[in-house]
């Protein structure tokens, strides 16, 4: 299946994605799913503790894989939490790994109907990725993604500082 309709919106957005009203969230989580820093320990505040009892549920999850929950107190629909790789030089499959996330998520997305959905800049914390790099992927693989999916209306990438803003702006000029 091929999308017909109008091209899906791409926006870049400087700010919080625990604020954001969308189908549903990304969260750049890691292999428990049990919380953790950066905007996973952001998500998970903003949530409340049930977004941690059903993580608890789902046993994990492997690094490039994604799963969904409810998001609680967050004002966004569903949260669709993955594990980016962590950076080790790029010898460590580390590029398929982070296009999976991508991949999955877009996959979960699609499953689940959503219009709009948010995305923090996977693996660019302190899993290490360099910006420019996990930007690329995450541009192609979201463009892939979306001619096979005729529900989706809003990619939202959602950048903490101006810097990798500048990344995502660059790369889809
Ligand atoms: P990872 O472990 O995958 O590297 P991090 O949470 O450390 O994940 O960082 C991923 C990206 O998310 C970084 O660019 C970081 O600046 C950004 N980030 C951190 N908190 C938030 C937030 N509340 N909203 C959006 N992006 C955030």
């Amino acid at each position: 299946m091929v999308r017909k309709e109008m091209p899906v919106q791409i926006d870049i957005v400087e700010g919080d994605i625990t604020r954001l009203k969308v189908n549903a969230i990304v969260n750049a989580a890691n292999n428990s799913l049990l919380g953790g820093g950066g905007v996973d320990g952001a998500i998970h505040r903003v949530a409340g503790p049930q977004l941690l009892d059903e993580c608890r549920t789902l046993n994990g999850c492997k690094t490039g894989e994604a799963k969904i929950t409810a998001a609680y107190q967050l004002p966004c629909r569903y949260v669709i939490h993955t594990v980016g790789p962590v950076w080790h030089g790029g010898e460590r499959n580390e590029a398929q790994l982070l296009a999976s996330c991508y991949r999955n998520v877009m996959r979960l997305a699609q499953q689940h109907q959503l219009q709009s959905i948010a995305f923090p800049a996977i693996s660019c914390g302190v899993y290490g990725y360099p910006m420019l790099q996990a930007v690329d992927i995450a541009v192609t693989e979201v463009k892939k993604s979306v001619l096979h999916n005729e529900v989706i209306e809003q990619i939202q990438f959602v950048c903490f500082d101006q810097k990798m803003a500048d990344a995502y702006r660059l790369r889809l000029d």
